[in-house]
């Protein structure tokens, strides 16, 4: 009988597609995925290191995870517990100092390993600790086969790691040096996803539009040219990407937004700050202006793209003036939706010593007063494609009967009564309402395979 493999995943949709990866790697070797942690003869932590006490997180889930064990040996069975991801690799040896009754710690470029580490600890009975940045790419030797179907949406890694070094940013000492995979290995990926189901695929990287592949044709592919062959796929619908640099943006994949129309008209492109003296403390390599500049260009291209970016507020030496400037550029970009956070050292990264933190409690009103203008913009964004008719990809059922819950182009989630129509289908709608998080819509009839041509004007979040 197969073993039960359970991944608890945290963070980001790179961590949701590296479980399934894991996942893929061990089914061949007799475990079975498993949604219940209870039945599970394997747990592994899929970690982030991006959150604040995103270390101390683990510990206490590792702490519940031993009293299962417990449980699980006085009714004679056993349990076995591994810690993968940022974590893992941030915490190497010093995880099994402080939870010495881990099984296995495996790093976010190591985890293809994880039959051979499973087979060491049978033999041996001790801890597995592999945090190695090795030579071979995992890529090469995860099994083609999926332990589970994907999604209608799927994600697919395409770049990892990351040499720009945010001085608040601990990714590339947990994922190591920017580093692309073979466009030709990515689009027979993408081509098994879509015979699998998958009907958008986002393309995901640390810096993914950073992405510079060997190309079949022996030239180095930027990530324009991977989507223009990705779009050549048929039955794929949608493609998108995730997350970028705004360094990174270049000409040609601004170009692609405005040609390509299964490349879907949304964006999440950091700014973080709109100072440019925090932004050179954060070391971000671009200012101000470059951003600015850079979302002309692309609503030149896509004159409808719906932006998204991410904000630290209260960066070590960051002044009423430095935040009134993060104000003044949200105001004059508009947003569609955001992430913002307070500012928090993270150990080993330059800004943690930094002087000039920031107290706590004017952090809390910069970003009390940050998120209230972001949710108004969102608000207004999603107000504003009530009575729009939009293509929407259906990725599964809703709550009530008849009810499918799909994206809109612009990463919307939307509710509609369809009970013709399955995940996977892409139907044309008008937008009826809005809800706190979703759109509600009615089908109006089925859509073409693609994308319509942009509407005239610029986002509506502006
Ligand atoms: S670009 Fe900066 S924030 Fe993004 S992963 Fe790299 S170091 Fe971290």
């Amino acid at each position: 009988m197969a073993k039960k493999l359970f991944i608890k995943t945290y963070g980001c949709q790179m961590n949701v597609y590296d479980s399934g990866r894991m996942a893929d790697a061990l089914v061949p070797h007799g475990y079975a995925v498993t949604d219940r942690p209870d039945d599970a003869d394997l747990v592994i932590l899929n970690t982030c290191h991006i959150r604040e006490k995103a270390a101390e997180k683990v510990y206490s889930e590792l702490g519940r995870l031993q009293q299962l064990r417990r449980r699980r040996r006085a009714a004679g069975d056993d349990l076995l517990i591994g810690v993968a991801g940022c974590v893992a690799q941030a915490e190497g040896a010093v995880l099994l100092e402080r939870a010495p009754y881990v099984d296995l710690v495996v790093g976010p470029q190591s985890y293809h390993r994880l039959p051979e580490l499973l087979h060491r600890h049978a033999r041996s009975r001790r801890a597995e600790l592999d945090t190695d940045f090795p030579l071979e790419s995992k890529f090469d030797r995860l099994p083609e086969e999926m332990a589970a179907p994907p999604g209608v949406s799927a994600f697919l890694t395409v770049q990892e790691g990351c040499d720009k070094f945010c001085t608040f940013c601990v990714v590339p000492y947990t994922r190591g040096v920017e580093a692309s995979r073979p466009a030709l290995a990515i689009l027979a990926e993408a081509r098994r996803l879509v015979a699998a189901g998958a009907r958008e695929i986002t393309l995901l990287g640390q810096n993914v539009n950073a992405y510079r592949g060997a190309g079949p044709d022996g030239r180095e592919w930027d990530l324009a040219r991977l989507i223009r062959a990705l779009a050549e796929i048929d039955r794929l619908q949608r493609i998108r990407y995730t997350t970028s640099h705004p360094r990174d943006l270049g000409a040609e994949l601004i170009a692609a937004h405005g040609e390509v129309a299964k490349l879907m008209p949304f964006l999440h492109l950091p700014v973080q700050s709109g100072s440019d003296r925090i932004l050179s403390a954060m070391n971000r390599r671009h200012n101000a202006d470059d951003y600015r500049r850079a979302i002309e260009r692309l609503r030149r291209a896509r004159p409808d793209i719906a932006l998204s970016s991410d904000f630290i507020v209260g960066f070590p030496g960051e002044s009423d003036g430095d935040f009134r400037a993060t104000i003044a550029l949200v105001e004059e970009i508009g947003f569609a939706q955001a992430f913002s956070f307070k500012y928090s050292p993270r150990p080993g990264t330059p800004a943690a010593s930094m002087r000039g933190q920031v107290k706590d409690h004017v952090k809390t009103a910069r970003l009390a007063e940050l998120q209230a203008l972001l949710a108004q913009q969102s608000e207004a964004f999603q107000q504003a494609t009530v009575g729009r008719t939009l293509p929407v990809l259906l990725e599964r059922p809703g709550r009530h009967p008849g009810q499918l819950v799909g994206r809109t182009p612009y990463l919307q989630a939307v509710h509609v009564a369809a009970p013709d129509a399955g995940p996977g289908d892409l139907i044309e709608v008008l937008i009826t309402a809005r809800h706190a998080h979703s759109l509600a819509a009615r089908p109006v009839a089925r859509a073409p395979a693609v994308a319509p041509d942009p509407p005239e004007g610029r986002a509506a979040c502006a």
